[in-house]
Formats: C-alpha cells, sequence, structure tokens
C-alpha cells in the first residue's frame, strides 16, 4: 500500500508513514484487544456490535452483545421479535431509537433483501440507523469495502497527528476524509478501520496519550509541538439538570405503569406516572399536579421512597419516587388522559417491561423489598 501524499493546501506535511506498507496493520495485529465481535465478519454481528458501541463503553457492551446474540441470533429473529421484547433487551444501553432502527433495519433485509445484508454501500446507507460511520464500519469490516470510518478515536487522531486546530467535532471531517480514502488498505480494509479506532482508544487517548507508545510519534504534529493535549478542543458542555417526581400506585402487589409516546425521547418505554417539578414547585405539589393531570386522580397519602440520580442524552435527572395511596379504589383503574397505555403489572413481572434506566433502579428497589 503507497503512503499517501497530503495536498499542500492541506498542511506540508509530504506523507503520512504510519500509513506506508502493512505499518498500522502489524502495530494492530500486535496490539489489538480480543473483542468477541471481532472474530467474525459476519455482517449481522459486526452491526450489532457497532451499534451497540455507539455512545457506550466496550467493558459495558460485551455482556450486551452476548446476550443480545442469544436472544436474536441472527437477522430473522431480530426482525421477527415483538418491539417490546427488543426494547427490553435493550435497557440500559440508553439511546432508545437505535433499537427501533435494528429492528426496523432487519425487517427491511428480511423482506427486501431475503435476510441478506446489501454489500453496496449506496443500499446499506438507506437502511435505518446506518449513518455514515456505520455504513461504512459494516462495508469494510464485513465485505472489505474501502470505505474509511471516521468516529471520536479516528478524527482525535488526525487531528493530532496533522495538528489541525479548533474544537472537537467534525469542523476536519472533510478533509480526514479526503486523506483517509487515499490512505486506506485496498487488501485490509476492515483491519485499517479498526486499527485506527484502537489506536485511538488504546494510545492516543482524550487524555493521557500514551505518545511514548505510539506508533505514530515520529511524524505526530501534536506531538512535535507538544500540544497533544490540547488538540482538539474540547467542547464545553454543560449538561441540563431535571428533577422529576414519580408515583409507586399499588393495588395488591400490582403496580401502576404507563407507556411513554411512540415518538420522542425514551419512545415507547414505561415508566411510573408522574413528571417534572416545575421552577419554584415543592416535590409533594409537582406530584400533587401530576397525577392530576396525568391520571385525574388525588393524592391520599404519599411516602419518599427512593431518589435516583442519572444522566441520559444532555440531561442530568435527579428522580424522586413516592409511595402513593390515591382517591382509586380497588375495582377502579385510573389510566392516562393522554390515552397512553397504562397498567397494572405484578413487580415480578415489571422485568417484562422496558424501562429507561432510572425507573430501573426504582423497580429494582420494589423487587428487593417484595
Ligand atoms: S504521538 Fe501522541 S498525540 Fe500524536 S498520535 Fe501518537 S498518541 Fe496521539
Amino acid at each position: 500500500m503507497p503512503g499517501i501524499r497530503i495536498l499542500p493546501r492541506t498542511t506540508n506535511f509530504p506523507e503520512i508513514n504510519i500509513f506506508s506498507g502493512r505499518r498500522l496493520l502489524r502495530w494492530y495485529a500486535a496490539h489489538k484487544r480480543d473483542l468477541p465481535w471481532r472474530r467474525t465478519k459476519d455482517p449481522y454481528r459486526v452491526w450489532v456490535s457497532e451499534i451497540m458501541l455507539q455512545q457506550t463503553t466496550v467493558g459495558a457492551v460485551v455482556p450486551y452483545y452476548k446476550a443480545w446474540l442469544r436472544a436474536y441470533p441472527d437477522i430473522r429473529a431480530l426482525a421477527r421479535a415483538p418491539l417490546r421484547a427488543v426494547l427490553k433487551s435493550w435497557e440500559g444501553l440508553g439511546y432508545y431509537q437505535r433499537a427501533r432502527n435494528m429492528r426496523r433495519a432487519a425487517r427491511i433485509i428480511l423482506n427486501a433483501h431475503g435476510g441478506r445484508f446489501p454489500e453496496d454501500p449506496a443500499i446499506l446507507a438507506g437502511l435505518p440507523g446506518f449513518g455514515p460511520y456505520t455504513t461504512a464500519a459494516v462495508a469494510s469490516l464485513s465485505f472489505g469495502k474501502p470505505v474509511p470510518v471516521i468516529d471520536a478515536n479516528v478524527r482525535r487522531v488526525m487531528t493530532r497527528l496533522l495538528g489541525l486546530h479548533g474544537p472537537s467535532g467534525t469542523i476536519h471531517d472533510a478533509e480526514i476524509g479526503r486523506i483517509l480514502r487515499e490512505s486506506i488498505s485496498r487488501r485490509s480494509p476492515g483491519n485499517f478501520n479498526q486499527a485506527m479506532m484502537e489506536w485511538g482508544a488504546l494510545v492516543c487517548r482524550t487524555k493521557n496519550p500514551l505518545c511514548l507508545r505510539c506508533p505514530g510519534q515520529g511524524e505526530c504534529r501534536a506531538f512535535a509541538r507538544g500540544e497533544q493535549e490540547v488538540i482538539p478542543v474540547p467542547k464545553s458542555f454543560r449538561a441540563k439538570k431535571i428533577t422529576t417526581v414519580v408515583a409507586v400506585i399499588r393495588k395488591g402487589n400490582r403496580v401502576l405503569i404507563q407507556q411513554r409516546p411512540d415518538e420522542g425521547l425514551l419512545a415507547g418505554l414505561w415508566e411510573f406516572p408522574g413528571g417534572k417539578v416545575e421552577r419554584g414547585e415543592s416535590l409533594p405539589a409537582a406530584l400533587k399536579r401530576e397525577l392530576r393531570e396525568e391520571l385525574g386522580v388525588e393524592i391520599e397519602t404519599a411516602r419518599l421512597l427512593i431518589t435516583v440520580r442519572h444522566s441520559y442524552t444532555r440531561y442530568r435527572v435527579t428522580l424522586h419516587a413516592f409511595d402513593v395511596t390515591t382517591t382509586v379504589r380497588p375495582g377502579e383503574s385510573p389510566c392516562s388522559l393522554r390515552s397512553l397505555p397504562c397498567l397494572w403489572v405484578s413487580l415480578k413481572s415489571l422485568d417484562k417491561y422496558p424501562f429507561p434506566s432510572g425507573s430501573l433502579k426504582i423497580v429494582r428497589k420494589l423487587q428487593e423489598r417484595g
């Protein structure tokens, strides 16, 4: 594989030697982690791992990946699985739209492509949830197509290697993509892409990059200038804080849960009735208002059961769950005034329903207490 030439308008690096010959591939062969999805080129398995790895660490993904393949060993099994079961399997991974899209894509592959993954990147890119990253990963790792992946790891390696200033994010992606398209190994594009990602994950880390063990140190501009910790400039990020209250309403050993709408945040997941505390509102007042608005019931007693904290997307949520008795009498069934599905479910059967991670902590608390 030839070394690459970088056009003068971009940078005056004459060549990136690490991409010449098999240097990068040899480094990868010697240093790669042994991960379950690296033992296969099967596009279904590659796809599952790549989707799970978005926004989630390798260590967290391994048990999910194994459990998923036991539940849905192939595209047909996923396509035919009920949505609720699929969301339940995804529980804890967050960004549930990924699981919905996987099931939608599996149904299209089954119905329109006879259950076989299309090899053409242009067709892959048309499937639900197949952005440029996923398309490139499946096309290169499973089908040997020379399409480079650009994820956060690759982006970090390349901006440092080339000494490109500016905030983290996608501003240099066009340039990085052009260079990688010229550089990617034609014989082993999948390994080339995995090597780039592994380089960023293991060596060119966000904090404390291991420059002295880096295969590209000799030609790294950021290292030469001592700028490896300031390229790229971290994005300032301020999480939005939210406080919510929910009610655990019981009937015998069953509790009331309701399903979120089909669209929007945490779509289709189940939760306990309640909602956001407004500015200046006390927790009891918010609980009272929410139950009146959502279920049309009044609170008789409310006792704090548990407070949990969790984060999702850009929100940091503090969730207060109350054991509540209401004006609802046995035999009556309060239900959502917003026409959302709601059910009385035994503590044991709560395991059949997918919950967001904050609500799941309440479920576990209830089950512990019995
Ligand atoms: S020398 Fe340091 S900053 Fe440069 S690519 Fe290697 S690990 Fe990253």
